[in-house]
């Protein structure tokens, strides 16, 4: 039987141009993932890294860049969140990690995508842990990353918001050894090119300035909150076209362009 909280392994389609900004963090997932896949006679000198660690506030796109490199590397993509394997029938939620494994082994080569690792490898030994179910999930997870070795062709990539919950033991050698921090983008180049990178599937009117927009925008925006804005502009930019083909101006047959206004509005909300 499936996990329901695994889905279906396929390649992605999210392309490095989708993420803005973030050089270092793609270069160095890059390395980490593509060097290995390309030099397998690298595997033999050492470079034997199974796990990374994607850390961070939320919205970051943490997923995305996840995503992007199994598309880029042509692996499949497994994405499975903690807590969803989480299960309070004994002994199901180790059952769940097992086949988590099993499936990306068959699924090879992949990345499987864990999201909010902290929730399924707390510290272990904490009280409130009654009968230390979650120890013996932490264990689990561990032995299911101790038995890979890239030469396996799975490449696990963690995510999480709080990497100081997790159980230490996950950042050994051989486990999730890469930490890579991913944050909000806090000068306005970088936001610019996520912008971009968001606005590559819109269509705009020659009119927008993508540069004021951002000034315009608050100091902190995560990638989350610029997709929030972009998916606001576009709602305005719908409801503009409905009243102009309405009033007889415009037709459906042509594309829904974003306009300055449609910014501004968004920009108030
Ligand atoms: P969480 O911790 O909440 O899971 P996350 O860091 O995994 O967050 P993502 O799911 O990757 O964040 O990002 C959410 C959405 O924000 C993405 O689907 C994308 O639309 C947008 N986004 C985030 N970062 C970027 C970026 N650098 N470039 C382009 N879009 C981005």
């Amino acid at each position: 039987a499936q996990s329901k909280s695994v889905g279906a392994p396929k390649i992605p389609n999210v392309h490095w141009e989708d993420i803005g900004g973030l050089q270092l963090v793609k270069k160095e997932i890059l390395d980490t993932v593509q060097l290995p896949l390309q030099h397998p006679e690298l595997l033999s000198l050492g470079l034997n890294r199974t796990g990374v660690l994607l850390y961070g506030p939320p919205g970051t796109g943490k997923t995305l860049l996840a995503k992007a490199v199994a598309t880029e590397c042509s692996l499949t993509f497994l994405s499975v969140k903690g807590p969803e394997l989480i299960n309070m029938y004994v002994g199901q939620s180790e059952e769940n990690i097992r086949e988590v494994f099993h499936r990306a082994r068959s699924a090879a080569p992949c990345v499987v995508f864990f999201d909010e690792l902290d929730s399924l490898a707390p510290r272990r030994g904490r009280s409130g842990d009654s009968g230390g179910v979650m120890d013996r999930v932490v264990s689990q997870l561990l032995a299911e990353l101790d038995a890979l070795n890239s030469s396996v062709g799975v490449f696990v990539i963690g995510a999480t918001n709080r990497p100081d919950l997790l159980d230490q033991s996950l950042l050994r050698p051989g486990r999730f050894d890469k930490l890579i921090y991913v944050g909000i983008n806090e000068d306005r180049a970088s936001q610019l090119q996520v912008l971009q990178a968001i606005l590559r599937k819109f269509r705009l009117d020659p009119a927008v300035n993508l540069q004021e927009v951002v000034d315009r925008c608050p100091a902190q925006m995560t990638g989350a909150d610029l997709y929030a804005l972009c998916s606001d502009a576009m709602t305005a930019a719908i409801k503009r076209k409905i009243s102009l083909i309405e009033a007889g101006l415009d037709s459906e047959e042509s594309p829904v362009l974003l306009s300055p206004d449609d910014f501004s509005s968004a920009l108030e909300n």
